[in-house]
C-alpha cells in the first residue's frame, strides 16, 4: 500500500530490470582484477516504459578488503543511481546481513557477483533483499 503510493507519487515503478551486457563484462572485469577483495561499484540507469534499465557502472571511492566493501560517498549527489553492486569472494552470492542493511539504504537494486564471477555466479536483489529476475541486453536484436 506504502509502496504503491510512493510509486504513483514518484512514478519509480517498474516491472522488469534490463542490464546491458556491457555492465556485466565490465563487473566481472572487475571483480576478477580485485580477487580475493571485494569490489563495489554504484549501477547507474534509469526508468523507460516500467522497465528499469540498468546502463552503467558508476565508481566511486572505496575501501575494500576481505570481509566488506565500504562505499565512502555521499549518494544524493549521484544522479542516475540506481542501486549497487559489488563482488564476494566466495561462491556465495546471497546477501549477508550488512549487505541487506545497504540494500534498504541505497537505490531500488542490488547485485551480488560472486566467485568465479561468472554469468551465471550474478543475482539481483530489491531493497528487501528480495530476489529479482533481469534480463541481459546483448544489444543485438
Ligand atoms: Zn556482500
Amino acid at each position: 500500500m506504502l509502496e504503491s503510493m510512493f510509486e504513483w507519487l514518484f512514478g519509480s515503478s517498474w516491472n522488469l530490470v534490463v542490464i546491458q551486457q556491457e555492465v556485466i563484462e565490465n563487473l566481472r572485469e572487475f571483480a576478477k582484477a580485485n580477487h580475493p577483495r571485494e569490489f563495489s561499484a554504484f549501477l547507474g540507469g534509469e526508468i523507460q516504459n516500467k522497465k528499469l534499465i540498468v546502463t552503467r557502472l558508476l565508481y566511486q571511492e572505496f575501501h575494500s578488503d576481505q570481509n566488506s566493501a565500504i562505499i565512502k560517498q555521499n549518494l544524493p549527489l549521484l544522479s542516475g543511481m540506481i542501486g549497487t553492486v559489488h563482488s564476494h569472494s566466495s561462491p556465495n552470492n546471497s546477501p549477508s546481513l550488512t549487505d541487506l542493511r545497504g540494500f534498504s539504504k541505497h537505490g531500488q537494486v542490488h547485485g551480488i557477483l560472486a566467485y568465479p564471477y561468472d554469468e551465471k555466479s550474478f543475482a539481483l536483489y530489491d531493497s528487501r533483499g528480495k530476489k529479482v529476475n533481469f534480463i541481459v541486453d546483448s544489444g543485438k536484436q
